[in-house]
């Protein structure tokens, strides 16, 4: 486990005490899954991921916690149309996200002077900021130069 899982898992286990939920074996390796891929995994893939491991756990219950953690504001949620959503543990603040619309891949990008100035432009028409979606679509550095 990298430097900014070991935080995130911290932070997340510090949250989710705070407001009263047990920290079950199974919703312990749910929040480590989460926080430990850089992939935006589905619900699916971190069910599979863990599964062996817990084989009497449910689906409903990834997505119970994925809930939970959405309404603590320790998951970033990234929704496409049909598509199934895309979870971000890692960071969970709003950033922008690079879509491969060939192999999946969704890659952040933490570019600082973007967001800054589309908020104070956004500012200066009055209006009140509750949060920001802002995705890149295209082809990866591997996808691109095949
Ligand atoms: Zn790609
Ligand atoms: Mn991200």
């Amino acid at each position: 486990m990298d430097a900014n899982s070991a935080d995130r898992m911290t932070t997340v286990k510090k949250r989710l005490g705070e407001k009263g939920f047990r920290l079950t074996p199974q919703r312990l390796a749910i929040v480590t899954a989460l926080v430990s891929s850089e992939a935006h995994p589905t619900a699916d893939q971190i069910y599979n991921e863990i599964q062996s491991e817990y084989p009497t756990m449910s689906l409903a219950t990834v997505y119970k916690t994925l809930d939970t953690l959405k309404d603590l504001g320790e998951v970033l949620e990234l929704q496409f149309g049909a598509e199934k959503a895309r979870y971000d543990g890692r960071t969970p603040d709003p950033h922008i996200h690079l879509m491969c619309r060939n192999c999946g891949k969704i890659q952040d990008l933490i570019a600082d002077p973007v967001i800054p100035e589309a908020i104070a432009a956004m500012k200066s028409v009055g209006f009140q900021m509750e949060g920001y979606r802002f995705d890149l679509f295209g082809l990866c550095g591997e996808c691109g130069h095949q």
